[in-house]
């Protein structure tokens, strides 16, 4: 299939984005694997830049300009499609139970006192820009504009600009938008990966195959990380809503209430003949990751803000519960714009004001991907910030490595005139001088694991791609704390129990490695370990995913128990390397599988690296001296007392293990045989 755009995610900013740019004569694709587990299914559809008091000058920027084209927008959609989008710029009212100190300052820079009204009717008191005013309410002229207030609300801001849109609404004018305008749409289809070649996109792999395009779009909201490594995560928000009974004539809010971690929307909905009339509650934000389902912890607690902000509202009916997961970024501003890819965008992160944004979105990005026009505000939002953000000061290998003393390089420690061939470390035609790996993970502080990774005069580093991507505790800043313009980046698949999910995480690695700059960089460590005890690898699901990484042009590195027919396998297969333990992981045991290894040396003609297990570096040095090609350690470095010391004296026995490979060791005799020779020798 070829068409000029194809998006990824069919939420709010996917469905905004097609209509946009089919509408300037583009063909476009838009792909969704499930439309109701969207965000922008699950939002509040409030259109508040003046409530949520954005504190990013850019952010604020981007709001305003949103909102600014809602109607318009609305119109546009509604007129194509004869239906209602239940936009509605109702004004937002912020009560608060607190006055705000003479000296307490906005997220805006701008003192409270400043904005300070008394008297019964709105006072016009402050003004932050012409197109969005704010007026502060004392506590009689707030509870005379808006009765039914709780009691403890002693005043608060007036934000007459703001509004909501039904955002169910406003999905299904979307699509059917789309639709007839002749946006092509694949429901169910998930894309499983991003094929890129060259800093180009050439395909996304799905479960209904390849599917090609000039362009593609990255709208996939909360799930965006599972196909590149950009730093979203969802953000669970738990809503509920309530139904205004009968006897209740009028709906009894005409704007919206945001109050302490708390909002109240209501909400009119037209269908044909019959008017429906809710309030919905919201929302929660929990740092759950993809956990589902409605807690009475969380349902409990908007009952209980909701009920004190207006009490009327404890004896309505409760109709509907829903959570939704925002996908939110570490600065909580969107990621917009262009991608590490010549033909690929990325549209995603706008956590709490997607629905909000999703106009402005898709002018801009219509602007970008069709006409190369890059709006000086889109700088603000480029996915490199994060990127350039270091959470450490030492870049490693950018600083002298005290350790290596020039021994980084195997075998310059030799003498000069002890000049041994060695061809060095050939692992898918790419040459390494170390023949040490070493890993990321375990270490006291990113700083000791700086400088380990330094006095291993390593060249290659395993990265688990999923500890990354989650930041698990040690893995954050990673990026930034070694220097990848040095060191190789082998990303594994730790953490994966079934073929599937390393092949995925295996493609992750991949897009990690290239966002790092490693454009080339077609290694993984393949890892599938079902068991946590033992944490022995699955023989079958490795030689599956394998097969299947190298089909895909994988340089695979597979780790496996010491299996000499199943190490065959793999070699036939294609994979680049084979790594046999020596001993179960992190168990520090040392050489326990010695004959198996030996054996797999011997059969082998791809590079055996021995992983696992190494406790000291005498074991290193026994498994080089068997044959091994390389070694991969990390446990015994990083959970040594002196880590970098330690990191040092594997560095030297790999050395040493290697050279005394090289250099052929004296056969074994059954009996002594005196050191000096006996010629000579005076007997009486
Ligand atoms: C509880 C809650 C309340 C909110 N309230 C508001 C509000 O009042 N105002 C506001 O402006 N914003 C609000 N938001 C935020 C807003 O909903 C989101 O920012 C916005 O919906 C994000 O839209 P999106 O299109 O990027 O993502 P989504 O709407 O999540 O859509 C992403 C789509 O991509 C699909 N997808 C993902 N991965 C793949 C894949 N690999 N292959 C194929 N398809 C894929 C998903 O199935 C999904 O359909 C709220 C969010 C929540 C959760």
């Amino acid at each position: 299939m070829t068409s000029d755009v194809l998006i990824i995610g069919g939420g709010i900013i996917g469905l905004a984005c097609a209509v946009e740019m089919k509408l300037r004569g583009a063909n476009v694709t838009v792909l969704c694997r499930d439309h109701s587990a969207a965000a922008s299914y699950a939002a509040a559809g409030m259109l508040a830049p003046d409530a949520e008091n954005i504190a990013n000058e850019a952010m604020l920027s981007l709001c305003w300009r949103a909102r600014a084209l809602y109607p318009n927008w609305t119109s546009k959609l509604e007129e194509l499609t004869g239906l209602n989008t239940g936009y509605w710029p109702c004004g937002i009212l912020a009560p608060l139970y607190k006055k705000p100190g003479e000296h307490e300052v906005s997220q805006r820079g701008i003192p409270y006192a400043d904005r300070g009204s008394r008297g019964a009717e709105v006072k016009k008191e402050f003004i932050p820009s012409p197109q969005s005013p704010a007026y502060w309410l004392d506590k009689d002229p707030i509870h005379e504009y808006q009765p039914g207030l709780g009691v403890d609300v002693l005043g608060g801001w007036w934000y007459p600009e703001d509004g909501q849109v039904d955002n169910r609404a406003l999905v299904k004018v979307l699509r059917n938008a789309a639709v007839s305008l002749g946006v092509e749409f694949k429901d169910g289809v998930t894309v499983e990966a991003i094929t890129q070649q060259q800093g180009e996109v050439i395909g996304v792999q799905t479960n209904i195959g390849l599917l090609r395009a000039d362009h593609y779009l990255l709208a996939a909201g909360a799930w965006a990380n599972q196909l590149l490594p950009l730093p979203v995560r969802p953000r669970k928000g738990q809503m509920l809503r309530l139904g205004v009974p009968e006897f209740v004539t009028e709906l009894p809010l005409t704007r919206v209430l945001f109050g302490d971690n708390i909002y109240i929307v209501p909400r009119r909905v037209v269908s044909g003949e019959r008017s429906y009339r809710s309030i919905i509650l919201g929302a929660t934000s929990e740092d759950v990751g993809f956990t589902p389902d409605n807690t009475p912890a969380g349902i409990q607690s908007l009952l209980q803000a909701a009920t004190r902000l207006f009490p009327q509202l404890q004896n309505y009916p409760i109709q509907e519960m829903w959570w939704g997961f925002r996908p939110a970024t570490p600065d909580e501003l969107p990621i917009l714009g262009d991608s590490h890819c010549r033909n690929l965008t990325l549209a995603t992160g706008h956590h709490r004001n997607g629905i909000l944004l999703a106009p402005v979105t898709a002018v801009l990005i219509g602007d970008l991907i069709l006409s190369q026009k890059t709006d000086p505000l889109l700088t603000n939002f480029h996915y490199s910030r994060f990127q350039n953000q270091s959470s450490t000061t030492t870049s490693m290998l950018t600083h002298p490595a005290n350790f290596t003393n020039g021994y980084s390089k195997n075998l310059s420690l030799q003498p000069a005139e002890l000049k041994l061939q060695d061809s060095g470390l050939i692992i898918a035609g790419k040459t390494f001088h170390s023949r040490l790996i070493t890993g990321t993970g375990k270490y006291r502080s990113t700083g000791v694991m700086q400088k380990s990774v330094a006095a291993s005069g390593c060249q290659i580093v395993t990265v688990a791609v999923r500890r990354v991507q989650t930041n698990a505790p040690g893995h954050e800043g990673l990026a930034e704390a070694l220097d990848w313009g040095k060191i190789w980046m082998l990303p594994n698949t730790a953490g994966c129990q079934t073929a599937e999910e390393a092949i995925r995480v295996a493609r992750l690695g991949r897009e990690m490695a290239k966002l790092l700059g490693q454009e080339d960089n077609n290694f993984v460590k393949l890892e599938v370990i079902p068991d946590s005890k033992y944490l022995l690898p699955d023989p079958i699901g490795t030689l599956q995913a394998a097969e299947q990484l190298v089909k895909e042009g994988f340089a695979v590195l597979p780790y496996i128990n010491a299996d000499p027919m199943l190490a065959k396998r793999l070699e036939d297969v294609g994979s680049a390397t084979v790594m046999p333990l020596a001993a179960p992981i992190g168990s520090g045991q040392g050489l326990k599988t010695t004959a198996n290894i030996q054996i797999i040396i011997e059969n082998a003609t791809i590079p055996v690296v021995v992983d696992a297990g190494i406790g000291e570096p005498s074991d290193a040095a026994q498994a080089m001296e068997l044959g091994a090609d390389a070694l991969l350690i990390n446990s015994a470095i990083a959970l040594a007392e002196n880590a970098p010391a330690m990191a040092y004296a594997m560095n030297l026995a790999t050395v040493a293990g290697r050279m005394a490979y090289l250099a052929g060791r004296m056969p074994m005799k059954d009996y002594a045989s005196a050191s000096s020779p006996l010629t000579g020798t005076i007997t009486g």
